[in-house]
């Protein structure tokens, strides 16, 4: 694999056109590099350092890689949305895998959650690359099935008005394997120019699930790691057969770090629990206080603990870069990594992993691995944070960048064969 990979990926990406040129023997078509961005869920940014994963390693190498910062807090739904808006949680409003909306009294946000009314305060790069005529495809990302800008009619249904959609895509399904996802991709790459899309998302969450049952150092970890890296061999072996000229963008959306039910903060310790309403749990824990309840509940919360530190939302600090959303709990308590916010103390032991924690803890620095023709092989660059994602892959569509963003493509400048 690593030997085939300068002929995929390299700058003047040579493609196998035939020995001659006559009228009578079709010429092969001279494709277009498409833009591939890649997300495996959970791949902490030092998995690439085990020695377990030839193929991310050899891409590295011939493009550039980083230990990236998730934005906070360091789950799923809030990251893979950051990655493609270029907006921290509280901007973009997919403040948590799970949450509240006061404009919608009873209802609440999980990761099944369709209706545009959820997502649409920032815009995902796959609707402004349609709406400039770029053709997008998303084997999985989330988000992706949204009617983007659209509106649900009546809340009980799942019909739509309006909305923008990448032109393919497919409801979210964890049944279907890897070698099916990567098979998707490919096959939307046979299909004539005209419909041969230019942006295409990949999603895998195997390393995720098996860093939380097994925790980030565990042989179960290293398997699904060496299962995903093969995965990414079979897409650039994939791409290299059909001789399409890629740009491979490969991210996390967060790290992994281990817990124990030895590290467990119990809530129902610190005060009694009739005084408020806990929503996420966790690495961080969200709390409502009762009507009334206010003063007891700041009491109980604010003062100093071992291993966790709790604000009321307006007192975050600003390195977090989160508390304005009207979709954040008035209090958030969040646990020292390792250590976990439980409403009791657990029954039984247990051990695994878990991230949701600082963004800025070493254990939630993410994948970032990119290479391809627009790419120099400019190794190691310093950590930057994934906000700066978007604007990277506006730059390799053609895109103008966002005025409203809140990163930028600076740490790529130098490492970008033309913009
Ligand atoms: P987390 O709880 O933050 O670890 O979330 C990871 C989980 O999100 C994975 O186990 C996935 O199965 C799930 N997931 C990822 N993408 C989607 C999606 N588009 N829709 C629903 N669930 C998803
Ligand atoms: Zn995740
Ligand atoms: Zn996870």
């Amino acid at each position: 694999m690593k030997r085939l990979l300068p002929l995929l990926l390299g700058a003047s990406v040579a493609l196998p056109l035939p020995a001659f040129a006559d009228s009578t023997v079709p010429v092969a078509e001279s494709r277009q590099p498409v833009t591939i961005l890649v997300s495996i869920d959970g791949f902490r940014a030092d998995y690439l350092d085990r020695g377990i994963t030839p193929n991310l390693s050899a891409l590295a190498a011939h493009g550039i890689s980083a230990a990236m910062r998730p934005s906070f807090p360091s789950k799923t739904f809030p990251n893979h949305w950051t990655l493609v808006t270029g907006k921290v949680p509280d901007h973009h409003g997919i403040v948590a895998n799970r949450f509240e909306d006061p404009a919608r009294p009873g209802e609440v946000f999980t990761m099944a959650s369709d209706d545009p009314f959820w997502w649409n305060a920032a815009e995902p790069i796959w609707v402004t690359a349609e709406k400039a005529g770029i053709r997008t495809a998303t084997m999985f990302w989330p988000g992706s099935n949204v009617a983007w800008g659209g509106q649900r009619e009546k809340r009980e249904w799942s019909e739509t008005t309006g909305g923008t959609r990448p032109s393919d895509w497919q409801q979210y399904n964890q049944a279907v394997t890897p070698v099916q996802r990567v098979s998707a991709v490919i096959d939307w790459m046979r299909r004539p120019a005209a419909t041969r899309p230019k942006l295409v998302t990949l999603y895998f969450d195997q390393v995720d699930t098996a860093g939380h049952h097994y925790g980030p150092v565990d042989p179960h970890t290293d398997e699904a790691i060496a299962d995903a890296d093969r995965d990414i061999g079979l897409l650039v072996e994939g791409l290299r057969e059909l001789g399409q000229p890629a740009n491979l963008v490969i991210v996390a959306d967060h790290g992994m770090a281990a817990t124990s039910s030895e590290r467990v903060i119990a809530l129902d310790k610190l005060t009694d629990p009739k005084l408020y309403d806990v929503g996420d749990t966790g690495p961080f824990a969200t709390i409502t206080p009762a009507k009334g309840k206010d003063a007891k509940v700041a009491a109980a919360l604010l003062k100093p603990h071992d291993h966790m530190q709790c604000w009321r939302k307006q007192d975050i600090p600003a390195r977090l870069r989160y508390g304005t959303n009207p979709r954040i709990a008035p209090y958030f308590c969040l646990a020292k990594t390792g250590w976990e916010i439980a409403k009791t103390a657990p029954k039984e032991a247990k051990s695994g992993g878990s991230h949701g924690y600082d963004n800025a803890a070493p254990e939630m620095a993410a994948l970032f691995v990119a290479t391809g023709p627009a790419f120099r092989p400019a190794g190691k660059l310093a950590a930057f944070d994934n906000v700066d994602v978007a604007p990277l892959l506006r730059d390799l569509l053609g895109l103008p960048q966002a005025s409203d963003g809140d990163g930028n493509d600076t740490p790529f400048g130098p490492v970008l064969t033309a913009k």
